[in-house]
């Protein structure tokens, strides 16, 4: 039977990594895949993560099952962290996933259950896992203006104008703050003109919150999201903690379902736990009591605290020193945007023939839209970038 498969399509960023392994140059510069680095180019285990392993290894008598919507204190810690004050434990209903993949793939469900027919309006560009998990679930699916090459900043106009066309009832998804793979986000007047427009609309807000932390801060970063939990009567937050506790094999994600006055949350609960048991049951455990082993103690929670705003500001100094690099060699203010973009990534506006010039030339690799991960830079590979590129300009 499997002889009748076809070859599924290839994962760019895969290829990319594959690439980039079996190149030989030493001063090749990987600045493809999305995970943290640190200037010495490891992606560390925290040292919060590290002393709350050490906790629950301790404190832990037994592996037996949990229940279908993971461990509660985890949830609940969850619901604090992304929503702070705007949590109301009466609407919402929440499930650990298997990172934040899992509970976009639980939510794309819940949403063909519940509105079977509805579209789902999603970015251009976005993470493109969201297109596929969508397309495999046959959801109807559309994009909406979001990226302004020319400027490298959020086409907000456009966004709104193809807005504008979102249908009662129809799905509205948004990156919470760090969009992938742009690094262009809303101020906070869009987002209350976005929040506005999906209210007027009777569209439902779907939240993919992936990157808390890696912009401005845990609470800017949560701006957007707290705002339309508070203002729309419905909205699908999906919440990874891969990237913010550094703990992305472990698989820890939760989605968050807030209902609207009236509707029965126990029943919202109820369909979340049986679209878990009916993927795989129970989620994994073990990352997600880290996560709330550090949210749930207070010295373990500063010392999370402290260390992300560090590995924050490491990537906005990145920013500045690329931003400001970049001017000097192109005497120009066209690469700006970097210092303005926040989170991991940053789209360049490159061609694709000048993303490949880099890798061939120079050795550097990046996603075939010019894509970059700040991370994948420091100090030393910042000024190599920038004069790669300013020979591409020339
Ligand atoms: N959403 C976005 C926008 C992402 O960039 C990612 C990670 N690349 C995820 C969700 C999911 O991450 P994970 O499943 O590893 O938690």
């Amino acid at each position: 039977m499997f002889e009748t498969l076809t070859p599924p399509p290839a994962d760019k960023i895969i290829e990319l990594m594959a690439q980039f392994r079996a190149d030989p140059r030493e001063d090749k510069i990987d600045l493809g895949v999305g995970v943290y680095k640190d200037p010495e180019g490891r992606t560390p285990v925290m040292r919060a993560v590290r002393t709350a392993a050490t906790r629950v290894w301790e404190a832990e008598t037994t592996k037996a099952y949990v229940g279908l919507a993971g461990d509660a204190a985890f949830n609940a810690a969850m619901a604090k962290l992304v929503l702070g004050e705007a949590h109301d434990p009466a609407r919402t209903a929440s499930v650990a996933t298997p990172g934040g993949t899992g509970a976009i793939r639980i939510a794309a469900e819940l949403i063909r259950n519940t509105a079977p027919g509805a579209t789902v309006w999603m970015s251009d560009p976005t993470w493109p896992n969201h297109p596929a998990i969508l397309k495999y679930l046959d959801i109807p699916q559309t994009s909406y203006r979001y990226f302004d090459t020319t400027t490298g900043e959020v086409d907000f106009d456009a966004m709104m104008a193809d807005l504008a066309g979102v249908q009662r009832g129809d799905v509205v998804l948004l990156h919470g703050c760090c969009h992938n793979p742009t690094g262009a986000n809303l101020t906070a007047d869009q987002w209350l003109a976005v929040a506005d427009l999906l209210g007027d609309k009777g569209a439902l807000a779907w939240i993919d919150i992936a990157y808390q932390g890696f912009g401005d801060g845990l609470e800017a970063d949560a701006f957007g999201t707290r705002l339309l939990a508070k203002q729309l009567p419905e909205v699908l937050i999906a919440a990874s903690c891969s990237k913010n506790f550094g703990v992305y094999r472990e698989r820890a994600g939760v989605l968050m379902a807030l209902s609207a006055k009236g509707t029965d949350r126990d029943v919202v609960q109820g369909n979340l736990n049986t679209l878990n048991r009916v993927n795989y049951s129970f989620p994994p455990d073990h990352g997600a009591r880290l996560v709330s082993t550090v949210l749930d103690s207070d010295d373990l929670r500063a010392d999370w605290a402290a260390e992300l705003e560090d590995v924050r500001n490491s990537m906005l100094g990145l920013r500045t020193q690329l931003a400001e690099e970049l001017r000097r060699l192109t005497n120009s203010d066209c690469y700006d945007f970097i210092a303005r973009h926040r989170g991991m990534f940053s789209r360049l506006g490159l061609t694709p023939e000048q993303v490949a010039t880099l890798r061939k030339e120079h050795g550097i690799y990046m996603v075939g839209d010019s894509r970059i991960n700040i991370a994948g830079l420091n100090a030393q590979s910042v000024p190599v970038l920038a004069r790669a590129i300013a020979a591409l300009d020339g």
